[in-house]
């Protein structure tokens, strides 16, 4: 079989990094590893992976200072992994170019989905078809960009012009996870203040008017302390 794609790992722990790499390995993908910040630079230099795993507690260098690095000249897809109640440190990565998060500790499932989705939107953008998918689709709910038009379960949903480039941004960029100060600005611009009132206001419209129970929300995730991710189109 031709190995699916080239992982690069960049995890001090040990114990962590052969869980990783043995998963990886067992779904056919190359996996590379390097234990510290300087060695998994090099390697992504030299060995140009499709993709980083990288935790943000190193010992030589912080994990914040290898994005940085990494994004000055290189658009390879990165996933931090980081620790549960690190919220700040994972928003800030986010922002940073970093294109995901996973928690510790975290299953392999959920490990190989966010692999998969990082990879398939890196191939798409690398295609010029991220943009151009002209619905997004899951479960009861579309969301046609063109037409900007919504609909649950065939009936037409009524947003105002604010919730629908809200819920735009996040099919377009479904699966992945988007910061509050990220949405802020693409939606509000650079001059908003920071207080996400007005995004929570209206990300509670929309879930009652797309959500079965929008205190169980089945379209759009918050992710506590960091932001929203709205469910990968099908
Ligand atoms: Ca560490």
């Amino acid at each position: 079989m031709i190995p699916k794609s080239t992982i690069l790992l960049i995890e001090d722990e040990e114990n962590i990094r052969s869980f990783i790499a043995t998963t990886l390995k067992n779904q056919n993908y190359k996996i590379i590893t390097a234990s510290s910040g300087t060695e998994g630079l090099h390697l992504c230099a030299s060995l140009c992976p499709d993709l980083v795993l990288l935790d943000l507690g190193l010992p030589d260098m912080d994990g914040m200072t290898v994005i940085k690095k990494l994004r000055e000249w290189n658009s390879t897809p990165i996933i931090v992994i980081s620790a549960r109640s690190h919220e700040q440190e994972k928003a800030k990565a986010l922002d940073g170019g970093a294109d995901d998060y996973i928690t510790k500790p975290f299953g392999t499932v959920e490990l190989l989905a966010r692999i998969r989705t990082s990879l398939r939107h890196s191939s798409q953008l690398s295609a010029g078809i991220h943009s151009n998918a002209p619905v997004y689709r899951h479960g009861d709910l579309t969301v046609n960009f063109e037409k900007h038009l919504v609909t649950l379960s065939g009936a037409m949903v009524h947003l105002t012009q604010i919730e629908f480039k809200l819920l735009g941004l996040l099919a377009r960029n479904s699966g992945k996870v988007l910061t509050y100060s990220y949405i802020m600005e693409k939606i509000w611009g650079p001059y908003v203040d920071n207080n996400n009132q007005i995004l929570r206001v209206n990300m509670a419209n929309i879930r009652r008017k797309i959500e079965k129970n929008p205190a169980a929300p089945e379209h759009v995730f918050t992710e506590i302390g960091i932001g929203y991710r709205m469910a990968e189109s099908e």
